[in-house]
């Protein structure tokens, strides 16, 4: 019976069977050559062997049963519609045999033309061209190139030599010189350079040459480029390729035929209008080896009006079916137009936005759909700065864009070099071959990164988002010299010293200083631009889609500032609240000397009076906080680094005071504190005396700061104004923690707010695994959890954050062992899991219990759908991510039709 099940599964489909909603099973090409075909288009009779055939043969090694005869038959149905059989000596149907994944994975996989070309059918081939003899010897040997490369592994560069040598022997660049006796000859070189490498003669029977090129195609997909292609691209490895047997139609019979490429709209800026190329009396693969240069599209239209007008009618068709941009890839053979290829194109961040906002207003998607064709990463990138490049800027290479962002600077080939001209304040861009940890410094000091070596999961790469530094990686054409302090590109020799600019978006390495434009994205969101009367076709979708995201979103959203600076930024971006204050900051410089105080403190009454002091600076800060807030909640977070942090280095203060004693100077001061950095030394300080510990070994600390918030909140309300603090205990892991705190803060609040009417919550954060295990207990003592996914991160998987992403995620993303840095995205199945489970049982235990996330994580695209679904009420983020996560919040809802969990 499963025998029987194998031998009946469908595993090739006509194009007139499948569709554009059967990526999984067709791969892009074979869909939407599908769906081309059903629309009525001229697309040349052909048809699609499965991924579900291709995952077969990787896992067997073998055709699965009923494969070859599937074939077999749809073979026979193609010859009996053209009227042709594969390699018919007389008048052959030729085919191609060409990859096509669920994903585009350009260049990455193999494709074969001109199969069924043998000995005996390239005559045949010559009488149906008009005894055209050149072209016919043209697509042989271009066949036994081909396949001799792609499906027997024999080395390209033979075949290219024996072509170079005829052309040199007939003194001659041009491949249009040869004429057919010179290719004819041509083939018999190609022919022998077949046999040395694989021992045989080249296959003369058609079927075997099909058979041969469509195992070959399955093979590509592990072929060591996709391979690595899919891991930067996160493409699933099992999803293997389907194989598309497709009529050859040939643009290369002469001035009436050609190939070109279009685009419906400009994929760069999104502006309407036809963008592409043709090439005449060429295939496909002259266009992308460049051995010619195309004319703008809008040439075909005097070459050929016929074909041009029915290419333009059958753009607008497309755009109109698939409603958005297409690209298409097409061929006229003899005054006959034929689509090879049509796929939803891919566009920059900014045509995204503009092409959205266009479709609307085309009454060819809603708000809604406009909303799910973009996404925060595109955001993120058109916030950051860009080169302003007019005219003299050409790039002098292209790597990988590996972080985005646009950067100047000296060339330094060393970390330490990095560090010494930064000291000056120097712009540097540090350039390696690759990086490692021990560049870390550098990368610190540095304005950029160049490498020339490496892809986006390299170490630099990881290492520059991570900083949000702009890193340009594996630029291969840079040959980098570090001992010489030099390096070569383009002709060009750039030693220590000189000037380059890289751009981290596009990859793009520019020689000198290129100006750099500041983003009228970020000018709008700061309120510099009116978008409603603004000529910025890209401000206006930007505007709009806004809107529409906020009018859409179920979460809200708060930002991490510690400052009234960075409120008011925040707030101009968007946020409706802070989610975390951190108040560490408010005990560094000029406050370090009381802090040293409070913890130093021996005598009697010392602490104390640290304390007092202290507590004046901090209502002051808090005020301010309050004013630019007006209103919004303020989630205080109370102290929570380890004190020592707030003290010198142990080294550096054990060697200066052992000068000083060494010098005899009175050294008593500086002794009591090398002591006390003595005494607070951990070995581990993310897992020591930080936090609510901290709390509830100084005495007095936190009280200091619970009434400097109250007062501050009370001082807001009788001027008028209004003050909504939360206050956040940090690193709790037993209710009993927060239960004692709460007690000591609740009578201050008490006594400070009075008849006020300012009403104080209480809270906690979730950062300790423990803490999300006993949700349900700790929610009896919180009126709020906030999770801090960057601690829950760091012990749920016992990583230090500090250290782990530069000295070894480079190594974990290359084997796959996560996408992505889990402190960048959210690890749903691990650390989601313990939001989840302590999202659940708080609310169980509390209804109604605020839930919001202030870790890194709440200004990740990914991590935003998650807490959506998940049910919190707010993400909180930096300012800069706010616009980032109003738009994921609002394509949440879009993309789940509005659930979630609660
Ligand atoms: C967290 O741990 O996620 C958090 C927000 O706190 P911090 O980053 O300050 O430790
Ligand atoms: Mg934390």
């Amino acid at each position: 019976m499963a025998a029987q099940e194998t031998v009946d599964h469908k595993y090739v489909y006509d194009f007139s069977e499948g569709n554009k909603d059967l990526k999984d099973l067709l791969g892009g090409k074979g869909a939407n050559l599908a769906e081309m075909t059903n629309l009525g288009l001229p697309v040349p009779p052909g048809f699609t062997i499965t991924t579900e055939a291709c995952q077969a043969y990787l896992t067997t090694g073998r055709q699965p049963d009923g494969l070859a005869g599937q074939i077999e038959a749809h073979l026979e149905s193609l010859e009996r519609a053209m009227g042709k059989r594969l390699g018919d000596p007389r008048d052959p149907l030729l085919v191609s045999v060409r990859s096509g994944a669920k994903f585009s994975m350009p260049g990455m996989m193999e494709t074969v033309l001109n199969v069924g070309l043998n000995d005996q059918s390239v005559v045949g081939l010559s009488a149906q061209a008009g005894q055209n003899d050149r072209f016919a010897w043209d697509s042989y040997r271009r066949l036994i190139q081909m396949f001799g490369k792609t499906v027997c592994e024999v080395p390209g560069e033979e075949f290219e030599h024996a072509l170079d040598e005829i052309k040199s022997a007939k003194g001659t660049h041009d491949d249009l010189d040869l004429d057919a006796d010179d290719l004819r000859g041509l083939v018999d070189a190609y022919k022998k350079i077949f046999s040395k490498h694989t021992g045989r003669e080249f296959p003369q029977q058609p079927r075997e040459q099909l058979d041969l090129a469509i195992r070959a195609v399955f093979e590509s997909w592990n072929a060591e480029r996709a391979v690595l292609y899919r891991r930067q691209e996160r493409i699933p490895a099992d999803l293997g390729t389907a194989v598309n047997v497709v009529t050859m139609v040939f643009g290369n019979l002469g001035p009436d035929s050609g190939t070109g490429v279009a685009f419906t709209r400009d994929p760069a800026s999104g502006a309407q209008g036809i963008y592409g190329d043709y090439l005449a009396n060429a295939q496909g693969e002259d266009v992308v080896a460049g051995i010619r240069n195309t004319v703008p599209l809008q040439e075909l239209g005097q070459l050929d009006r016929a074909s041009y007008d029915e290419l333009l009618g059958i753009m607008a068709r497309l755009e109109e079916h698939y409603k958005d941009l297409c690209d298409i890839e097409f061929t006229i053979e003899r005054g006959k137009l034929w689509m090879l290829q049509t796929r939803v194109g891919k566009r920059t961040a900014a045509a995204a936005f503009v092409i959205a906002g266009q479709l609307v207003d085309e009454g060819l998607i809603d708000l809604d759909e406009a909303l799910h064709r973009v996404n925060g990463a595109q955001l993120a990138q058109l916030m950051f700065p860009r080169f302003q490049l007019d005219h003299e800027f050409q790039p002098v290479a292209t790597g990988i864009g590996a972080s985005p962002g646009a950067a100047s600077g000296t060339v330094v080939f060393t970390s330490a070099r990095a560090v010494e001209l930064a000291a000056e304040g120097r712009s540097v861009i540090l350039v390696r071959r690759e990086t490692n940890p021990d560049d870390l410094n550098g990368m610190i000091a540095a304005k950029g990164i160049l490498t020339s070596r490496g892809g986006k999961t390299s170490h630099a790469a990881v290492v520059a988002r991570g900083m949000g530094k702009t890193c340009v990686s594996g630029a291969d054409d840079i040959d980098v010299n570090v001992p010489a302090k030099r390096f070569t590109v383009a002709g060009q020799t750039v030693g220590e010293g000189d000037v380059v600019s890289i751009d981290g978006t596009t990859g793009k390495v520019y020689l000198g200083e290129v100006p750099v434009m500041p983003s009228e994205v970020v000018q709008y969101f700061e309120g510099s631009l009116d978008p409603e009367h603004i000529d910025n076709p890209l401000v206006r979708a930007v505007h709009r889609i806004m809107t529409h995201a906020d009018g859409k979103r179920r979460l809200a959203v708060r930002t991490n500032a510690d400052t009234g600076a960075d409120a008011a930024r925040a707030r101009r971006f968007g946020a409706e609240g802070i989610g975390l204050c951190r108040t560490e900051h408010m005990f560094l410089g000029d406050r370090r000397e009381l802090v040293e105080r409070l913890i130093l403190a021996r005598a009697p009454g010392e602490r104390e009076a640290a304390l007092a002091a202290l507590l004046p600076l901090q209502r002051a800060d808090f005020e301010e906080i309050f004013r630019e807030m007006d209103g919004l909640p303020v989630t205080v977070r109370l102290i929570d680094p380890p004190l020592h942090e707030f003290l010198p280095p142990l080294e550096q203060l054990a060697v200066n005071v052992a000068v000083a004693q060494e010098r005899g100077e009175d050294v008593a001061k500086e002794e009591a504190l090398l002591a006390a950095v003595r005494r607070m030394h951990e070995e581990n300080p993310m897992l020591g005396l930080r936090g609510v510990r901290l709390g509830l070994v100084i005495p007095g600390l936190f009280a200091m700061q619970v009434r400097a918030i109250a007062e501050a909140a009370v001082s807001c309300a009788r001027g008028g104004g209004v003050a909504k603090p939360e206050i956040m205990v940090p690193l709790v892991g037993a209710v009993q923690e927060l239960e004692t705190v709460r007690a000591e803060a609740e009578k201050i609040i008490a006594e400070v707010v009075g008849d006020s009417g300012v009403e104080v919550l209480i809270g906690t954060m979730i950062e300790v695994p423990r803490a999300a295990l006993t949700a349900g207990q700790i929610a009896e003592a919180a009126e709020f959890f906030s999770f801090g996914t960057n601690d829950l991160t760091q012990m749920g998987w016992g990583f230090s954050r500090d250290d782990v992403e530069g000295a070894f995620f480079w190594r974990y993303l290359e084997l796959g062992i996560f996408g992505i840095s889990p402190f960048e995205s959210i690890d749903r199945d691990g650390v989601g899991r313990l939001v989840r489970i302590a999202a659940e049982e708080g609310r169980a235990a509390r209804p109604g219990l605020k839930l919001g996330v202030c870790g890194e994580h709440g200004g990740d695209p990914d991590s935003v759908h998650f807490f959506h679904e998940v049910g919190l009420d707010y993400v909180s983020c930096s300012p800069f991510r706010v616009p980032v996560a109003r738009l994921e919040a609002g394509r949440a809802v879009v993309e789940t039709g509005g659930s979630d969990s609660r």
